[in-house]
């Protein structure tokens, strides 16, 4: 650990003292943020290599999302979905017009959104493709990750996300990422839906094989088997495309979006996808207190015209293969592989690296360990190509000193 100023360990002590244990931060107090960097209470200045898990892939502190959410503030942030508000039809249809869907459901939390998804499968699987009542399978992946709610948590493959929160909601049957055959055995005349990550975050910036996605995608269509995108965070221009189903040219009957939805300025979710599944809702089958609420809508507006107007998607995918043929120069004993899609990249060591992580916060970088033996780089996509040199200096320098 490096040593801590007062000012730090006074704030850590208080959160740790007040707050449940739910996370195990790197020892650093953030106070301020703009663009790529945070600054801490002592007044140092990082890179954020994290994003928020990608919620903030417009960069800290957008102008233009902050001047939005400002503006709304000075009218109305919420009336809940009891009335209309002029703010809602505006930012839903821009969202399906980009994602070329017919259809949104606003929610809050990514989580939320994976609740609504499986809500949504279940509902078309009931009345549409005709499964016999309380039948309805949904198919996901091995390591997955999804969100922490219950009944996600109780399809989970890590025990540390599952165990001790049973018993798990049934109706969920998992099958290896990346393999045709799993999921070709797996789809019946009882599954409503396939949920899955065009590429898994959490579990380590994994990629499935070449040609996955869209033969999965293909094979759904042909057992009738809806095709659900949790995009949450490879959607919004993280990997390279407004979608990662986009690199495989691969159209998902549902996506669901959340983190960059809104730039990080509030909590912005949603269920996008097909009339056929979304229009089966009616009043009072679901809902929201804050989803779609003016404060949200207006944010996630302004959060997507910036992802539109500074091509961030576009800017992901040059900045992302410059920076992954960079970190492929790396040499360690230790380092495994190199690997990742856009501006969603990460290094793999055979040993844990935790002393690493805390060796580039030293140096000003910010990310986080994922499964141990994994670091992920996701800067924010506003990110210039000078900052991503000087960011990968610091790379080097640690990953040089990194002793196992
Ligand atoms: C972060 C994430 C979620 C959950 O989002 P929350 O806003 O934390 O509930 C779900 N799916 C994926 C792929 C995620 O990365």
């Amino acid at each position: 650990m490096p040593a801590m100023t007062p000012k730090t360990r006074a704030a850590i002590a208080l959160a740790e003292r007040w707050g449940a244990h739910n996370y195990h931060p790197l020892p650093v107090v953030i106070t301020r943020a703009k663009g790529v960097f945070v600054w801490d209470v002592d007044g140092r200045r990082y890179y954020d290599f994290l994003s928020a898990y990608s919620a903030l892939n417009q960069g800290h502190n957008h102008p233009a999302i902050v001047a939005a959410a400002k503006r709304q503030l000075g009218r109305v942030a919420l009336t809940s979905r009891a009335f209309h508000n002029d703010r809602l039809g505006p930012y839903l249809s821009k969202l399906c017009r980009l994602a070329r869907q017919d259809m949104a459901l606003p929610m809050n939390s990514g989580a939320e959104a994976v609740e609504t998804a499986i809500k949504a499968m279940r509902l078309w699987g009931y009345r549409t493709k005709r499964i016999p009542a309380g039948r309805a399978k949904i198919v996901v992946c091995e390591n997955n990750f999804h969100g922490r709610t219950t009944t996600i948590v109780g399809f989970s493959s890590d025990p540390g996300s599952r165990d001790g929160f049973g018993p798990a909601t049934p109706g969920f049957v998992a099958v290896p990422y990346g393999d045709l055959r799993a999921l070709a055995r797996a789809l019946g005349p009882e599954t409503a839906g396939f949920l899955v990550e065009p590429i898994q975050g959490e579990a380590g910036v994994i990629l499935p094989p070449p040609g996955y996605l869209k033969a999965a995608r293909e094979l759904c269509a042909r057992r009738r088997v809806l095709f659900c995108a949790d995009e949450i965070q490879t959607g919004l221009g993280r990997t390279g495309a407004l979608f990662a189903c986009g690199r495989e040219k691969v159209v998902p009957d549902l996506y669901v979006l959340g983190k960059a939805l809104s730039g990080g300025l509030y909590p912005v979710s949603a269920l996008v996808g097909r009339r056929e599944v979304l229009g089966l809702f009616t009043p009072g089958t679901h809902g929201s207190t804050f989803g779609g609420s003016p404060l949200a809508s207006a944010i996630a507006d302004a959060a997507l015209d910036v992802i539109v107007r500074e091509r961030l998607p576009q800017r992901s995918a040059r900045l992302g293969a410059r920076f992954l043929a960079r970190l492929k120069t790396l040499k360690h004993s230790r380092l495994i592989d190199v690997r990742g899609r856009g501006l969603m990249l990460a290094l793999e060591f055979s040993v844990p690296v935790r002393p690493l992580v805390v060796d580039l916060m030293r140096r000003g970088l910010l990310a986080k360990d994922t499964h141990e033996n994994t670091i992920r780089f996701a800067p924010p996509l506003v990110i210039t190509e000078r900052q991503l040199d000087d960011a990968f200096a610091r790379i080097a320098a640690a990953v040089a000193a990194f002793r196992a």
